[in-house]
């Protein structure tokens, strides 16, 4: 079901993904050469105990997870892309973290993701093709949010966005995307990486919205990691994943994980 949200329930909203743009930044800051993925999550759990929040990854544990999450970040590095569940990883330099966070303040949830590199790359080749990949998420969402009009449907977000990635080269997966949010994490609709402009759901005033562009390097295939989570790229190659959640209003796109 699609549920549209007031003026005032978006207003409502901000503190949530305030907070999430919050964390994102301080976990990124924290993402040093020799920090264990671990300890990251130990930032973003110290701070929704500080705020008075609700992870919306601890408990989750949807048909295709094998149990509970149980952290409350996910941590994707190198070829994982997605659903990275934080192990006993110390990052090196020139890893390509992803880290992806949700949480709900005051009811409401938000969700964003950010994808960066740790520390200096091996090479100019490696650090060149890391920038791209990274920079196509990031080019692709604001893509696809310049899209999130009233008017407009959601196939256009999804025209959008793969079309930033087919001229960069990139492949699609469209295993998972976008998706509605509110007081839960998903929601209706689903927003895909790839459609067909001026198809879909029309685009409302009061729809909340996750946009949540994720490419890789070399393949569009992508296997589950034993850990029953992790996804990762069926070809070794590596990820990238830019996500905000935003409202559609009448003078348009809302960013509410936007960071400082
Ligand atoms: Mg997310």
């Amino acid at each position: 079901m699609i549920e549209l949200r007031s003026p005032r329930e978006i207003e409502q909203m901000r503190p949530a993904g305030r907070f999430v743009a919050e964390v994102l930044t301080e976990v990124r800051a924290a993402a040093a050469v020799g920090v264990n993925l671990l300890e990251l999550d130990a930032v973003a759990h110290a701070m929704i105990k500080d705020r008075g929040a609700e992870s919306c990854y601890i408990d989750y544990h949807p048909s295709f997870g094998a149990m509970p999450f149980g952290k409350v970040i996910c941590t994707s590095v190198n070829d994982a892309v997605l659903h990275g569940l934080p192990h006993d990883y110390a990052l090196r330099d020139g890893d390509l973290l992803s880290i992806d966070f949700a949480a709900s303040v005051d009811g409401w949830v938000s969700d964003s993701a950010v994808s960066f590199v740790v520390g200096g790359s091996a090479t100019p080749q490696r650090a060149a093709a890391d920038s791209k990949l990274i920079e196509t998420t990031e080019i692709a969402l604001e893509a696809g949010i310049a899209a999130a009009r009233p008017g407009k449907k959601v196939g256009d977000i999804s025209a959008a966005i793969a079309k930033v990635a087919h001229a960069a080269g990139y492949s699609i997966n469209t295993d998972f995307g976008g998706h509605g949010v509110g007081r839960t994490m998903h929601g209706d609709p689903h927003v895909p990486n790839n459609g067909r402009a001026g198809r879909g759901f029309p685009l409302k005033p009061g729809l909340v919205i996750a946009i949540e562009p994720w490419f890789l390097e070399t393949t569009d295939e992508i296997y589950t990691d034993p850990d029953g989570w992790t996804l990762r790229s069926a070809d070794g190659s590596r990820g990238a994943h830019s996500e905000h959640t935003i409202a559609i209003t009448d003078d348009g796109p809302l960013v509410l994980t936007a960071r400082r």
